[in-house]
């Protein structure tokens, strides 16, 4: 087995500001972390730099109204009619070099897909990726471009059939959308209601329409969800998902924002919950383009990536991390000394009301929506 981390210093160039909570520093605590694990040194790993999108990529999905702002913006030149496409203070601020660096962020992710693509590997993993929220002519939810979109394009024109699945704690509504009228790409989001969280969307009964309908899946977890539940669930709607759909490529969206102790969001996961969703995705997937998203506590987000990298190359780690990241990592706030933490968080998280609504959810998926959802077609004779 072959696979390849796609990774660049350059990242560390660009900043959304200092009291924002996306910080562009988790990027490196985790390829610091992968690195002092030994990580990238593995016979099966090749490590690939960064390489820009080119623009006529990101024209595939996004206006030219759109990115022409991008680009006024990029210079620090502000067009008057910025926040309607949702720049400005607050989620998705005007900062130098943005457009540059959403350039760099969706290279990264068509370099993990011709990666998959040619046959060099059977896995690829972005970690700057997973910008879910952006729109076909807005920022939203701190993304500017919409890489997973593009990545899946790029994959489509090659004739390739795509399963998504987002386990970010927030609806994956950008990539939704793009593909809600179609039943080539199979949309899969987990996430914390939209009930309780941005961007509000996500019920299960968003299923997709005209010929996509049954190709878009949501499994809303009430607050306080935990990695009882959240397995579960994922367990009895998942794999028959995609084992119905057989895709010849497995897109993932992995934001670690879902854990208890993330500052933006509600659900309880563990790391162990994580590792566990992972494992099957792993199991899944026949090819995998692995990409990052949320996860505003940095420590949660080094570690879990460092997990989720482990488990796409089938190692085991030690519990303890390793000396020489810590001495660094410390420094800038990095709260614990264990891979995983404590196995679970905190008990009163699970109760009776979560699951008999996730079972509500389950069972209207696997009624309504999975008889939908059907393999390739056979070729015509
Ligand atoms: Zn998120």
């Amino acid at each position: 087995m072959k696979t390849g981390f796609i990774y660049t210093d350059a990242y560390l160039d660009y900043d959304y500001g200092p009291t924002h909570p996306l910080q562009v520093t988790r990027l490196k605590l985790t390829y610091d972390l992968l690195k002092s694990y030994g990580l990238l040194n593995l016979p099966s790993v090749q490590s690939i730099s960064t390489v820009k999108a080119e623009e006529k990529d990101l024209s595939g999905f996004h206006s030219e109204e759109y990115l022409n702002v991008l680009r006024q913006a990029d210079e620090g030149r502000v067009s008057g009619n910025a926040y309607s496409y949702g720049l400005g203070p607050g989620d998705n601020p005007i900062f130098p070099g943005l457009y540059n660096w959403s350039l760099l962020v969706t290279g990264a992710t068509l370099q993990a897909v011709d990666f998959v693509a040619e046959g060099k590997g059977e896995i690829a993993f972005n970690i700057a990726g997973g910008l879910h929220h952006a729109m076909r002519a807005r920022a939203s939810g701190f993304c500017y471009i919409n890489d997973p979109v593009i990545g899946i394009m790029r994959l489509l024109r090659l004739g390739k059939r795509v399963a998504y699945i987002d386990i970010d704690a927030h609806h994956g509504d950008g990539v939704q959308k793009a593909f809600y009228e179609t039943n080539r790409v199979l949309t899969i989001s987990l996430h914390e209601t939209g009930y309780t969280l941005f961007p509000g969307t996500g019920f299960e009964h968003e299923v997709g329409k005209g010929e996509g309908e049954g190709y878009s899946v949501n499994l809303p977890f009430p607050p306080g969800s935990d990695d009882e539940v959240y397995s579960w669930a994922f367990e009895e709607v998942v794999p028959g998902l995609v084992q119905a759909f057989k895709p010849d490529v497995v897109v993932t969206q992995l934001g670690v924002d879902t854990f208890y102790n993330d500052p933006l969001t509600n659900l309880h996961l563990s790391l162990s919950g994580y590792e566990r969703v992972l494992r099957r995705i792993k199991d899944l997937a026949p090819r995998w383009v692995a990409l990052g998203g949320g996860g505003y506590n940095i420590s949660n987000v080094a570690r879990a990536w460092t997990l989720a990298w482990a488990v796409m190359n089938e190692v085991e780690l030690n519990e303890e991390l390793p000396e020489s990241f810590l001495k660094e990592a410390v420094k800038i706030g990095f709260e614990t000394g264990e891979l995983k933490g404590p196995l679970r968080p905190p008990l009163h998280s699970q109760n009776e009301e979560t699951r008999t609504e996730m079972e509500r959810v389950v069972r209207y998926i696997n009624e309504t929506v999975l008889p939908k959802v059907k393999g390739k077609p056979p070729n015509p004779p």
